[in-house]
């Protein structure tokens, strides 16, 4: 069987593994970048980092137990998913400077033809019995839409687009956007930056962020047989604990949110900042931010928090809704992703010729978030309603890929073409994972977890343990086998 397998990040490599280890060998790994990483590879901002902790932000089967601190920089993330590869000997199933452009399923040879051009416009197409889609919720940069953008005149750039050859030194600069991303790099830009200009349009909760390097002892401790699971165990617990939060606004989350309101009461000396920056939704609603040195970053001299509305772009720098025009030498957006996008604009059609766009036209859904009616064979990894604000997607991924394993072994061990998951069985299921999200703090502002209509469709409404459990037996009675019609004339 014929694998092309679109993105190779977390996502992609642990479904390569997972493909390889039971057989499957016949392997392409299509990237658009010009290396191996997803988001790893291109979110090389200062200070960029994860803030779920290595330890559990690492393949369980590849664990590694001289991680230099709790969490781990970017380019130690990077290093550690090359090592893997090359532990693995997956290098040569991937193929870089490959940005697939369309998806297309063949009723006739039920085959999928995988269409992408490199960056010189050549074309290329890949014919294949399955494809997993591991591309992602948070691999397009999104940029705000404000009139005016595109005239101004200093320099400006995305946060996961960073451009390393700007010398921030001694220069102007505004920050749009304080999510994730943005409240690991600006306190890194604020020591160099002559003045900063922070917008932002809505105030995060935060916990604090341990990140300093491991002293000695706790290295060795950590290399002492049984440590590290101990230790794994003990961080799924802690992070199942901020989901429970997140399930339970008005109790567990309350209590939680308490915390997280001292810790930033006791970091935002200055009233006026601390008036400024406190949010105003329930905690657990959007991203709740782990740092320790966002806050203070905030109130140092040269940097000015914003939060009236950028109402348009001059040629100088932003204009707020109270008249002000903040002349600027350069604009960094942190401004997060296309999440409601997933892999389009790829071009995806499946049995009689249906568009993947025209079956999501209400929102992304997918049974367990890894399958869709009517897509056999297709599989989406990191897809809808698999994000996690409480737990590590490394988790996720090594369900999903062992879902879709042991579905593509049903179809060679049986003979057939592909599987497809029931229609009625995904209607269900979908039913059911948006029915969870009733009285959660997902529910209860506006996020990027969001689509337009409100509805949920980046986040499990659950606990990694339970999403564990269900992907862990794939039931046969969910899916159809496809089997591949007789050619005309054939006396079978
Ligand atoms: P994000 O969390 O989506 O944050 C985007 C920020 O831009 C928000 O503050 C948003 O405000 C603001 N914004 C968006 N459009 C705007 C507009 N038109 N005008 C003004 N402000 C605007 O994006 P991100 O920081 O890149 O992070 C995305 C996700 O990546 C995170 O949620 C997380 O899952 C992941 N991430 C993880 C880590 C980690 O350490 N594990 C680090 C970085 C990123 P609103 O809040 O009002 O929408």
């Amino acid at each position: 069987m014929r694998v092309v397998i679109i993105g190779a990040g977390f996502g992609g490599i642990a479904a390569a593994i997972e493909l390889r280890k039971h057989g499957f060998d016949d392997l392409t790994i299509l990237e658009s970048a010009p290396e191996l990483g997803g988001t790893w590879y291109y979110n090389t901002y200062p200070g960029a980092a994860c803030d779920v902790p290595s330890h559990f932000y690492s393949y369980s089967f590849a664990q590694r137990r001289d991680w230099t601190r709790l969490c781990s920089p970017q380019p130690e993330i990077l290093d550690y998913l090359r090592g893997v590869v090359a532990d693995h000997g997956l290098d040569k199933h991937i193929v870089t400077d490959r940005k697939v452009t369309s998806c297309h399923w063949d009723d006739q040879t039920c085959r999928w033809t995988v269409r992408a051009t490199d960056s010189s416009g050549a074309e290329s197409s890949y014919e294949a019995e399955s494809v997993v889609l591991a591309t992602g919720q948070l691999n397009q940069p999104a940029m705000p839409k404000l009139d005016g953008l595109d005239g101004f005149t200093g320099h400006s750039f995305h946060s996961a687009r960073w451009d390393h050859d700007y010398d921030l030194r001694g220069k102007r600069v505004a920050v749009v956007g304080t999510g994730a991303s943005a409240v690991q790099f600006v306190p890194e830009i604020a020591k160099e930056v002559a003045e900063l200009r922070v917008f932002q349009r809505s105030g995060n909760w935060f916990l604090p962020r341990h990140h300093k390097m491991y002293p000695k002892w706790v290295k060795a401790l950590i290399k002492v047989p049984g440590v590290q699971a101990v230790r794994r165990t003990m961080l799924f617990r802690y992070m199942e604990s901020l989901t429970a939060a997140i399930r339970n606004p008005t109790t567990i989350g309350r209590f939680v949110g308490r915390r997280s309101a001292r810790f930033m009461r006791n970091q935002l000396t200055d009233p006026e900042v601390r008036r400024k920056a406190w949010p105003d939704y329930t905690f657990g609603c959007k991203r709740v931010l782990f740092s320790s040195e966002y806050l203070p970053a905030l109130q140092r001299e040269n940097v000015e928090l914003i939060t009236e509305a950028i109402t348009r772009v001059e040629p100088s720098g932003p204009v707020t809704e109270d008249g002000r025009t903040h002349e600027v030498d350069c604009i960094i957006y942190g401004t997060g992703f296309k999440t409601n996008d997933f892999m389009f604009p790829m071009d995806i059609t499946g049995t009689e010729g249906r568009s993947l766009r025209d079956v999501w036209s209400g929102g992304a859904h997918a049974h367990l978030g890894l399958t869709v009616p009517g897509f056999p064979s297709m599989f989406l990894l990191y897809g809808p309603n698999t994000n996690t604000s409480g737990g590590s997607i490394i988790f996720f991924l090594e369900r999903q890929v062992g879902y879709l394993r042991q579905a593509l072994s049903r179809v060679r061990d049986s003979g057939a073409a592909a599987i497809d998951v029931r229609p009625e069985v995904e209607a269900a299921s979908d039913r059911e994972v948006q029915s969870r999200f009733a009285g959660t703090a997902w529910t209860m502002c506006d996020s990027w977890y969001r689509n337009e209509n409100g509805r949920v469709i980046a986040n499990w409404p659950n606990y990694m343990k339970d999403y564990g459990e269900r992907t862990r037996t794939l039931n046969p009675d969910d899916f159809t086998l496809v089997r591949a019609p007789i050619p005309a004339g054939s006396s079978a």
